[in-house]
């Protein structure tokens, strides 16, 4: 068994303990099933992933134990459309009220209703993440009379569930009912139940619009349960046995509180075990980045880091945890992390727990996730593609002198991610132009001291063309001028010499005072193009 296996190495492990336990005795012998919950209401914001990624890597945990298990994910489609977000035509406001299954697609969109065209991406997105779950859209769920029996008995059990609500209210009410029609003409959930008869489920309701009809609900497929009630009916259906839930949902009279009780009291279930999870934030999202409004997205995520570094985020935080996904330069440093982690694994000097985060970050249950064969750093291939402008010969050509690298597709996907990164999230007056020609007028104006770094520059660069190399190169010619050896430890003034060397060679060869790291830039630059912008 290796530290990956172990049952004590990390919060996932010692939650699928928990849960095969649980369902051991809730259970004996059935599939285990794990539930998460996703509303198509919108862009589905990149935060609302640790919905679906905590239950995902615990029931990965239990198949990789060998037990069958069942990821349900929810999608709410069947709940009422409640805004119109910004950027879609103000007349959507129509549709107020409406399933989200039911209200048309944003125009331009290719899916038939507003519900699927924002499946559709999330969908992608967790497949590229490898998450395995089964969606049930509650649309279809409600409209085929699968839940009849539990609505029925909800619609029987009102008081109790009632007085359950009113453990958290002061005010009594009259006249409750657990479950909203929607209207038959209108479409709209503006109804109001007026009478209900247990015996013929004869139900009546008005609508605001003007309509009003009697149903009768043991045939009636169209309304559902109100959201306190319809989440512990699916516990108790489904037979959830672990189902995180955000922050938001365990004030007191919360969903999940308030659930506990009735699942128990009404439909004779019991609760899932549910940590909450704390918030995950985003850092640094450019605006221009994302076609969909401000929302950023697990794909927008997926277009600038590879799918096991952000499967990696989720694994190596507890629930518990809040913890924030970069879009800025941030990012950069994080993939300095996740290389740093990998040699570690590869050396066999990881720790246990950081060894399951990666084991759970670059593969499943059913098998290892897409790897870049030749992962050369994000932060160099950012600089590549920023120097180059994505030029495809010029990248080859760095990328064969950086690490003999014969072809692009040994540094893909994440070249591709890096050059993602610099177009949509690097700022225009942040990005690196090369000169085009000398700045004579600089040139001109060296004293003897720095012709004479340039010219140990260019005498030692073909010597020295590699990212070692040319660090030591470019560390190296202050230390010479000021009579040191180059493995010697610099002094104050040599570092005040080097900074003020950097700042020379980057305004020669960008016109700036900073750039990317200088070892990158030069070999991005190209020899032949160095020589000739600093005046050799
Ligand atoms: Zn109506």
């Amino acid at each position: 068994m290796s530290a990956a296996d172990s049952t004590e190495a990390d919060w996932v492990s010692r939650f699928a303990d928990e849960v095969i336990s649980e369902a051991e005795r809730r259970a004996p012998g059935k599939p285990i099933v794990c539930a998460s919950g996703l509303s198509p209401s919108g862009p589905i914001h990149l935060g609302n992933l640790r919905e679906v990624m905590t239950p995902h890597l615990v029931a990965d945990e239990i198949r990789r134990r060998g037990h069958a298990c069942v990821h349900l994910l929810s999608w709410d489609d069947y709940d009422r459309f409640r805004r119109v977000p910004a950027g879609v035509d103000p007349s959507w406001a129509e549709h107020i009220g409406k399933p989200l299954s039911s209200v048309p697609a944003p125009p331009g969109s290719p899916y038939g209703s507003w519900a699927e065209h924002f499946k559709a991406p999330m969908e992608a997105a967790l497949a590229e993440l490898g998450v395995e779950y089964r969606g049930i859209s509650q649309t279809e769920q409600y409209t085929s009379g699968a839940y009849r029996e539990q609505i029925l008995l909800a619609m029987r059990e009102r008081e109790r569930i009632d007085a359950v609500l009113a453990r958290y209210r002061s005010q009594q009410r009259e006249g409750y009912f657990p479950y909203k029609p929607y209207c038959e003409l209108c479409e709209r959930d503006l109804t109001t139940v007026t009478a209900y008869d247990d015996d013929s489920t004869e139900l009546a309701y008005t609508c605001e619009c003007g309509f009003g009809e009697t149903v009768r609900l043991a045939e009636h497929d169209r309304g559902k349960l109100v959201w306190k009630v319809d989440w512990p009916m699916r516990w108790a259906y489904e037979g959830v046995v672990f189902e995180p839930s955000g922050v938001d949902h365990h004030s007191p009279g919360s969903a999940w509180i308030v659930g506990g009780q009735i699942v128990g009291e009404v439909f004779g279930g019991e609760q899932p075990i549910g940590p909450m999870y704390a918030f995950v934030g985003i850092t640094g999202m450019a605006k221009m980045s994302s076609s969909k409004g401000d929302v950023p997205t697990p794909a927008d995520a997926l277009e600038i880091m590879e799918a096991p570094v952000l499967r990696w985020l989720y694994a190596r935080r507890k629930p518990s945890q809040s913890f924030k996904i970069a879009f800025d330069q941030e990012i950069q440093r994080l993939y300095d992390e996740w290389d740093a982690l990998g040699r570690k694994v590869a050396g066999g000097e990881a720790q246990p727990a950081e060894l399951a985060a990666h084991g759970r970050a670059v593969r499943t249950a059913a098998g290892p996730l897409p790897v870049t064969p030749r992962p050369v750093a994000y932060r160099t291939l950012a600089s590549i593609a920023d120097v180059t402008t994505g030029d495809a010969a010029q990248i080859l050509r760095i990328l064969g002198d950086v690490d003999a690298i014969g072809s692009l597709e040994e540094a893909r996907p994440r070249l591709d991610r890096a050059q993602r990164w610099i177009d949509t999230q690097v700022p225009a007056e942040q990005r690196t132009r090369v000169r085009e020609a000398p700045d004579a007028e600089l040139l001109d104006s060296l004293g003897e001291a720095e012709r004479e770094a340039l010219a140990m520059l260019v005498d030692g660069l073909d010597a020295h063309w590699s990212l070692d190399g040319l660090t030591t190169l470019v560390y190296g010619v202050p230390k010479r001028q000021a009579g040191l050896d180059p493995d010697a430890k610099p002094t104050p003034e040599v570092k005040a010499a080097q900074r003020a060397f950097f700042a020379l060679l980057y305004r020669l060869l960008v016109g700036r005072d900073t750039g990317p790291r200088l070892p990158t830039l030069l070999m991005a630059v190209g020899a032949d193009r160095v020589r000739k912008l600093v005046g050799a």
